[in-house]
Formats: C-alpha cells, structure tokens, sequence
C-alpha cells in the first residue's frame, strides 16, 4: 500500500502508524522525496484502511497490489508531467523530442547539431559522454570535459542535455551540466546507481534491460522514485531477441502497457530499438500511436563518420522529416483519442 503523509506529521505520529501496520503484520519503510513524504506498506494481510486513514499524519492511503508501489498508476492516477524549466515539458499530454547524436566527438559536431535542433524546434539534445562499450577498444567518450563543452553551448542556444551516467561517483561533477541523467539498458539493474539518483533531485530517465521484463523496469523505477526522486522518465529501446535481422526487437506492447500501469512518462527510443537507420522513422511513429510520451532518436550530422551507432543515426534531413510526421500522428492520436 502507498500511504502519503502529511506535510507536518511528527516523528511519535509517524511511529504509531508504523507500529499500527506491524501489528497487523505489514511491514512499512518511509520514503521522503523532493516532494512528498509517504510510507510504503508491505503486507498481504487483512486490513481496515478506512480506520487506518484516520490516523493522525496520514493525508491518503491506497491498496497497490504490484510489486512496484510508488511508480504504480494504481494509486496515481494523473500522469506525471517532467517539467525542465524554460517551457520544456514531458507527459502529461506534453511530447518530448530529444534528439542528438549517440556519442559527443567535437566542438563542431556539437555547433552542427545544435544548430539543426534549434531550426526545428526540438529542445532536449541527446549525447553520450560516458559510453557503454561492448569492446574496450572502442571509442568510451569525451568525459566531464566534453560535457561542459556541450553545456556551455547548449546553455547559449536554450537546449536541455540529457546524457548517460554510468556510476554514482560520476554524478557529483556531471550534475551542474545536466537537465537529464540518463541510465542506460547495461545499467537498468544497477541497484547501487538507482539509489545514488534516487538522491539526487534531477530527472531520470531509465531504460529498459536488454533482457529485462517490464516489471523489472518498473522495480527498477521504484528504487530511483524510493529513493528520494520521483523524476523518473521510463524508456522502451528494444530486447535482445532470437531474431538478427535487426538490432534489437523495439517492444511496442511495452509503450501500451506501461502507460497503462505506471503513471510516470514513457519515452521510445526506436534508434537502439531497431538499429538501421531506414525503419527508425517507422517505429517512432509507430510508438507515437502506442502512446509514448516522447522519442529518443539519434541524428548526426554525418552518420557514415560517426563514432558510434552511425548505422542507426539519421541525417539531419531525415531527422527534420521524422519532426514533421511526429507531429502529424500526434494529431492523429487526438483524433483517435476522442473516438474512444
Ligand atoms: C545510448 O543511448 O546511446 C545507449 C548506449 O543506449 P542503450 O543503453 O539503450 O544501449
Ligand atoms: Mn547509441
């Protein structure tokens, strides 16, 4: 159960509630966020919420029978709006583009991107300073120092950052330069990086596993939300499957599902998702009609040179078109929307 407290309940109210849930065999564990305060209870036994309610420091309380408590739609039922500041928005009816290429390489690259994303409006820029590589010899990244060179132009062209990080003792140096902590679907299960941005009071988007499960996801979210954050994006970037003929299999059940079953935003990233180039269009589109709050995609200003993930980076042009269609369906959606 999600028990949301009052602003000012004292340390003895909050104790008699804790020891009225123990004797009727729940287990509970406070949580305080940016926000909120609340008590998470853990428990199958019977109990009267109603005469539980009326305990003093209690301001609501919900039965929330999945194993993910606090990121549930169950007890939430608006959806959770990411506000960056500066007009920039995320769920809640607010369609995110965050688009950028997959690593930071240089000064230019950076001008070059920006300079595309703000002819079309798009303003939350990708980019990976800290690479997850499967080989060792591959390009790892620019670091802190190509991040505050990204930083302080973006900062100059109004644009949002969203990046990787990839362990808690990165975050410290990294936060000043950061709109968007980004975890990675290496990462999805790294339970002692969940509970360093559960502290940190910055939005997270987490991605999915490579092999991870949707409830995985959303335990993994509960770590990060139970931690102190309740800044959580979630992001669909495909499984790894049997099939090779593409990089990853793009789950769009997933889009559909999680909106249903959490109430936080849900982003596509159909870059990772399928990983050519030419069906990356078709994919964010296609999640844009499951009902993703945003996309994630990928562009460069030349993918054939790009230092990672070029296959699977669109073109400035192709990017620019991907805009366009992204708004169209968005329409369509609406439309679709009001005949439900
Ligand atoms: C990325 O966004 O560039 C990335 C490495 O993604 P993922 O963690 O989904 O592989
Ligand atoms: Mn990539």
């Amino acid at each position: 159960m999600v028990i949301q407290l009052t602003p000012y309940i004292t340390q003895e109210q909050l104790q008699t509630i804790e020891e009225t849930l123990l004797q009727h065999g729940w287990k509970s564990m406070p949580v305080r966020t940016q926000y909120q305060q609340y008590l998470v209870g853990i428990g199958k036994k019977d109990i009267d919420l109603r005469h539980l309610a009326q305990l003093p420091g209690i301001a609501d309380v919900f039965r929330v029978t999945d194993s993910f408590k606090l990121v549930s739609r169950k007890w939430r039922i608006q959806e959770t709006c990411i506000d960056l500041g500066d007009d920039v928005r995320i769920g809640a009816g607010h369609f995110a583009i965050m688009a950028g290429p997959c690593s930071i390489e240089s000064e230019q690259q950076v001008a070059d991107t920006l300079a595309h994303l703000k002819a079309h409006g798009v303003r939350i820029m990708r980019g990976g300073v800290y690479k997850p590589r499967s080989s060792p010899y591959s390009f790892r990244g620019l670091g802190i120092e190509g991040l505050k060179m990204w930083h302080a132009q973006a900062q100059a062209h109004g644009i949002k950052i969203i990046t990787e990080v990839m362990m808690p003792a990165q975050i410290e140096a990294m936060y000043p330069y950061v709109d968007i902590f980004q975890v990675g679907a290496r990462n999805a299960q790294n339970f002692n990086l969940l509970d360093a941005l559960g502290q940190v009071d910055k939005p997270v988007l987490l991605k999915r596993g490579v092999s991870g499960t949707i409830e995985e996801l959303l335990q993994s979210a509960e770590y990060i939300f139970s931690g102190g954050n309740e800044r959580i994006l979630l992001c669909e970037r495909g499984i790894r499957t049997y099939e090779s003929a593409y990089r990853n299999c793009f789950d769009i059940n997933a889009i559909a599902i999680l909106k249903a079953r959490t109430h936080l935003p849900v982003i596509a990233d159909p870059s990772h998702g399928v990983g050519l180039r030419a069906y990356v269009p078709q994919i964010a589109l296609a999640a844009t009609i499951a009902g993703t709050d945003g996309v994630l995609v990928e562009v460069h200003h030349c993918p054939e040179k790009a230092y990672s993930d070029g296959q699977q980076s669109l073109h400035f042009k192709e990017a620019a078109l991907l805009y366009e269609q992204l708004s169209a369906v968005q329409a369509c959606r609406q439309q679709l929307a009001r005949m439900t």
